[in-house]
Formats: structure tokens, sequence, C-alpha cells
């Protein structure tokens, strides 16, 4: 069967992989809709994302959905034909930050589509992916499963907002306005913010976010005005920083609020000087938010229960003939959202 196969950086591969063996509490999925995401750009642009270097061919993809073909001896509760959408993550459940419930932080973590650790956790783009039982949630059969490709990085989004505190009646500024920023700003949205502010660097991605529902887009790189006016105003309480740049750490530092919360999102680099000294002036607390606990449940039923409408998110959608062509529009954040690739 096909799979996306990344070697190095630059060298991602549509090739044959032998169909996998299916334990007794696994389900054979065929591949439904996955989500190019962040890292898994990072991966083929860099062979890297932070510490977690590729270094043996590792299948990417870790947002995804499929359709059950073929069920482990353990398996009583799905059936051949039952769409699900799969939980990429899978924590030890034993380690001290599992059994506190803090899942998300575990210790012994494997994540799908992962160099984190050695070997790999591979991915699940594939033709027909094999995953655990209980990393699937089952959907209703008239879901539109490609919209549940996003579960994953709306439950990042969900799960952001949750370390926000309780946004409602609250002005929530968004720094870098890409997919984690547009779900961002969407769970903002759903958890009670009165007003959200989008920055980003580039007219058409604050244009897109508008059209989800964003108040307003500042032009952090043409418009001077505007950001002065934010960092003067004091108004922002919460800012859910997605840009992953020193820049916009600078800003949310400088418009936040005192006694405000920042959600640091968005990994950032680790070769740029910071100076965020209102820190301490200003006694605010930086608060880092890493995947999520059990938003994806949340997650899936905002999505089910249309809650929620990300269909804006997804700006194109390709066959895995287009491998190439959907990574390269992924990468393009002026054109592009979301994309998704299907088999
Ligand atoms: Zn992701
Ligand atoms: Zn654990």
């Amino acid at each position: 069967m096909r799979a996306c196969v990344l070697h190095a950086a630059g060298d991602l591969r549509v090739e044959d992989v032998p169909e996998a063996d299916l334990a007794s509490d696994e389900v054979r999925l065929a591949f439904g809709h996955g989500g190019i995401c962040g890292s898994d750009l990072h991966y083929l642009a860099h062979g890297r994302v932070g510490d977690s270097i590729v270094r043996d061919p590792m299948i990417l993809g870790h947002e995804f959905t499929g359709t059950v073909l073929e069920t482990g001896p353990a398996v009583t509760d799905l059936r051949p034909g039952d769409a699900v959408v799969v939980n990429p993550s899978r924590p030890c459940g034993d380690c001290a930050y599992c059994r506190a419930g803090r899942v998300n932080l575990c210790q012994a973590m494997r994540y799908m589509g992962s160099a984190a650790k050695r070997p790999h956790e591979q991915g699940g783009f594939v033709e027909r992916p094999v995953v655990r039982r209980d990393n699937c949630v089952g959907l209703p059969h008239d879901t539109d499963t490609r919209l549940l490709a996003l579960a994953e990085p709306y439950a990042i989004a969900l799960h952001a907002a949750s370390r926000a505190g309780d946004m409602s009646g609250r002005t929530v500024l968004v720094t870098g306005a890409g997919p984690i920023g547009a779900l961002c700003a969407i769970a903002a949205r759903r958890r009670g913010a009165a007003h959200v502010i989008a920055t980003d660097v580039e007219d058409a991605t604050l244009a897109r976010v508008k059209a989800l529902g964003v108040d307003r887009g500042i032009n952090v790189a043409t418009d001077t005005e505007a950001v002065a006016a934010l960092i003067a105003d004091q108004t922002v309480s919460v800012v859910l920083e997605c840009a992953g740049a020193a820049k916009a750490l600078e800003l949310a530092v400088q418009a936040i609020r005192p006694a405000g919360r920042i959600i640091q999102v968005g990994f950032l680099p680790i070769d740029q000087g910071l100076s965020i000294n209102a820190l301490l002036t200003k006694e605010l607390e930086i608060v880092g938010s890493y995947r999520f606990v059990d938003e994806f449940d949340t997650a899936v039923s905002d999505i089910v229960e249309r809650r929620v409408d990300l269909s804006g998110v997804v700006t194109a959608v390709h066959g895995i003939d287009a491998l190439g062509l959907a990574f390269a529009e992924a990468a393009d954040r002026r054109r592009h959202l979301k994309v998704l690739i299907h088999f």
C-alpha cells in the first residue's frame, strides 16, 4: 500500500510499504482525510522539529480520519464501515503526569508521526493505517469526515484556551493567523471571548481569519499606528501566542494588561534574543500549552454537532498523487490555511 514517507529534509516520497499486521486491540482503516500540520512541514523543510530529528524513514501525519475495514478480535464496538477520527496521542497511562490527568505531559508519550523518540513513531498518512481501537473516536454515519481531520489541531486550540482560563467577556489577542492561530481564534470565541484581535505579517492571512469570525486584524509589519494603539489601549487580557516569534511575544508582553495571561502556543525560535522584562513589572503569567488532555473528545463533538464551523479553515484538498503540491500549498501561508490529503 502507498504511504507518505519522509527520508530526510526535502525528501518526501510516496512509496510502497507492507500492509501492517493487525493486533487484537487494533483496527485497520481505509484512510479518509488527513491534515498537513506545521510540524509535518517542519520535518519536510528541516528534517526536524525542535529536538525531534528524523534519523530513519518516517511516515508523516497525525491528523486523519478513516473508515474501519477490519477489527482485531478484542474490538467489539467498531465495525467495518464505521467512520472514525484518530487521536494520535498515546500517553503511557502510568507515569506521575498521566496519573495526575496531565497526559499531554507524559514522559513516555508516543505520538503518531513524531521523531521525538527512536524508533520513530510512524504516522498515519498511509492507505490503510492500523491503529489501536482506543485511539479511534467513532463518528455518526452522516458526518462530514473531511472536517474531522481538523479535530487534532482544534483540540490543541481548545487546550490553549483552557490554559488561558476564563475568557468570557474578555478581549483576546491571537498572534499569528496560520492554521493554529485561526483555530485558537475560533476556540476563544467558543469559550466566550467578547473581542478577538489577530495579528500577522500578511494581509491575506488576516483577511482569511476575519472571515472566520476574528473582529479585527492588525498587520504588524505595515500598520505601526494600529500596533501602537493596541499597546496604548491595554485592553487585551489574554494572548494566545501562535506565531512562535520573538517579535510576537514581545508584542504580547507589551499589549497585555497587568495580570494578564499569555499562552505560548507556537514554538519560539531558539536563535532570537527576547526582551520581555515587562514579564516582571506586570507580573504576567506566561503559560505553556502543549498538545491536549481530554479536549480531543470536545473537539470532535463540537465539529460533529456543528457548534463550530471549521469549513473555512480548509483551503485545499488533494489526492496523494499531488502530495508535493499539497505540501507546497500547506507551506504557502499567504494563500492557504489547512490543506488536506486523501488516497
Ligand atoms: Zn498537528
Ligand atoms: Zn505517562
